[in-house]
């Protein structure tokens, strides 16, 4: 039976890889994406060619309505969805004297709110069937907190909070919900810091490497996956061994 599954930001970076990853192991994707529809639309093309149904939906995550309606074409156009992975986010840098009261409220908007609506929206078909899984991405920022990304941080200790908390209320409904916190993965994100912070991060990670965004698919996967059917509330740390 087919499967369907919702990647939000699923454009570039780990949500695409991650995308990559549920096709080849047979999930119907949606790939959400906010700006970025060419790499949105390349990705379902790919994945198409590879005999797997995929759809791109624009849809700004902290948008309530605007999510509302990405699950309701996902469901005309897929089927129900089973598998929600909360990956769309952004990150910001500066004290956090001067974090004005637009940027902390985009951050907690689109990191915290944003994994909230996207729940919220595919959850009545997860309730009737008492059968779904929610992946929630976290960092390790929020693990353990970030000088001169305090939002972030904030955010991404808040996605933990939703995750046992949504684990605890929807387990007896046979939902499970985790989280991957990743540490720090060559993405966008990771290039925009520059190659000093990016040098910086390599040599403070035990491994000795960025992560790639599949190291990061493979967690979300499992996690996914029928072998990951007694975890639920769990946040898998995947960093290379940086806060170990
Ligand atoms: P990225 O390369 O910057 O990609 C971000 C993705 O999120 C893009 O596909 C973007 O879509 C989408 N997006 C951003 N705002 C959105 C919104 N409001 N609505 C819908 N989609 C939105 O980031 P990444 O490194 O892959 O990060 C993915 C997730 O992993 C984030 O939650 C991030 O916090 C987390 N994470 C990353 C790292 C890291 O080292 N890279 C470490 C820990 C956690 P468009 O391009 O189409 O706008």
């Amino acid at each position: 039976m087919k499967q369907v599954a919702l990647v939000t930001g699923a454009s570039r970076g780990i949500g695409r890889a991650t995308a990559a990853e549920l096709s080849g192991a047979g999930w119907a994707v949606c790939v959400n994406y906010l700006e970025h529809r060419e790499a949105a639309e390349e990705l379902v093309r790919q994945l198409r060619a590879g005999g797997r149904e995929a759809i791109a939906v624009r849809a700004d995550v902290a948008d309530r309505r605007a999510v509302d309606a990405m699950v309701r074409t996902a469901e005309t156009e897929l089927g129900p969805i089973e598998l929600l992975v909360n990956n769309a986010g952004i990150s910001r840098q500066g004290l956090f004297q001067d974090t004005d009261d637009e940027t902390w409220d985009r951050v907690l908007a689109v990191n915290l709110t944003g994994a909230r609506n996207a729940a919220r929206a595919v959850l009545p078909h997860m309730l009737s069937e008492k059968r779904g899984c929610i992946v929630n991405i976290s960092s390790i920022w929020g693990l353990r907190g970030a000088s001169c990304e305090v939002a972030y941080a904030c955010s991404k200790a808040a996605v933990i909070g939703l995750t046992r908390s949504l684990a605890l209320e929807l387990a007896p409904s046979g939902i499970r919900v985790n989280c991957v916190a990743p540490g720090c993965i060559e993405t966008d994100m990771v290039r925009a810091l520059g190659r000093e912070t990016r040098d910086m991060l390599v040599e403070e990670t035990p491994l000795g490497r960025l992560g790639t965004p599949e190291d990061i698919a493979h967690a979300v996967a499992f996690l996914a996956s029928s072998r990951a059917s007694f975890l639920t509330g769990q946040v898998l740390t995947a960093d290379g061994g940086f806060i170990v």
